[in-house]
């Protein structure tokens, strides 16, 4: 599903990304860990498609076949949003919106109609436990559930893989324990393939696999695959 050779990131003078290379298979739910500063944020953004790598001869990033990085801005974008999905630490709901109406707007974005948003929305929310809760504003929801208004978010244009950066570091523990069982449950029932970058060592432990980030490279010793061994390592 995502095929990374040659990442490179420099901030000016900084080398933060020091030719990563990554395969993920469709349906795998794979979490990255690391030492602050190592990296881990950056690289999501740019297998996300929202930061670009630094040019550099041999870099490549394909995503469930595509060449992402030949794609100019339009093209990315349609494809970001037909086929990403995101999740973050604060959820950046819109506070002046309804939990319904958060989910939607993805959906109109891709040219969806009222109707069918809210229908596909709603659909989304029920799965979530949230039917109760789809009329209230951000500000009314607990933690919990305004993140998983930001998961049902995430979901509505039934993204091919989603990227999470720490989802569940600002909530509780019985919170977080749920939002990490709901992950492997849409995993388990929709075959979304996961990315999630987390200091969280339970969640980081219950993924498929684990890659550890030091320094801007992968320890060759965590669940990292060597791409140079297995060339067609993508699905
Ligand atoms: P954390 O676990 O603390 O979130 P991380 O592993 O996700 O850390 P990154 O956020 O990817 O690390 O940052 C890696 C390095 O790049 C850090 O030294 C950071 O200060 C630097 N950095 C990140 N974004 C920028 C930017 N836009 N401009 C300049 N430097 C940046």
């Amino acid at each position: 599903m995502i095929q990374a050779r040659g990442i490179h990131k420099y901030f000016d003078q900084l080398h933060v990304l020091k030719g990563v290379d990554l395969a993920i298979n469709k349906g795998e739910v794979v979490s990255i860990v690391g030492a602050s500063g190592a990296g881990k944020t950056t690289l999501l953004q740019i297998l996300g498609t929202l930061e670009k790598p630094s040019k550099q001869e041999g870099t490549s990033l394909f995503i469930d076949g595509e060449s992402v990085l030949d794609m100019n801005d339009k093209q990315l974008s349609k494809f970001r949003n037909q086929k990403l999905g995101f999740i973050f630490q604060f959820h950046q709901l819109l506070p002046e919106f309804t939990a319904l109406e958060n989910v939607c707007i993805p959906a109109f974005i891709a040219g969806k109609t009222k109707n069918e948003a809210e229908e596909e929305a709603k659909k989304l929310l029920n799965y979530l436990g949230l039917s109760h809760r789809m009329d209230h504003k951000p500000s009314e929801l607990s933690g919990g559930e305004q993140q998983r208004v930001a998961v049902a978010r995430a979901l509505i244009n039934k993204p091919a893989v989603i990227f999470a950066d720490e989802p569940s570091g600002n909530l509780d523990t019985t919170s977080a324990e749920n939002l990490h069982e709901l992950f492997f449950k849409l995993r388990d029932e929709f075959g979304q393939t996961f990315v999630i970058v987390t200091h969280n060592e339970t969640l980081a432990n219950m993924a498929d696999r684990k890659l550890i980030m030091k320094d801007g490279l992968f320890d060759q010793n965590s669940g990292w695959i060597d791409l140079s061994l297995q060339p067609n390592a993508i699905v």
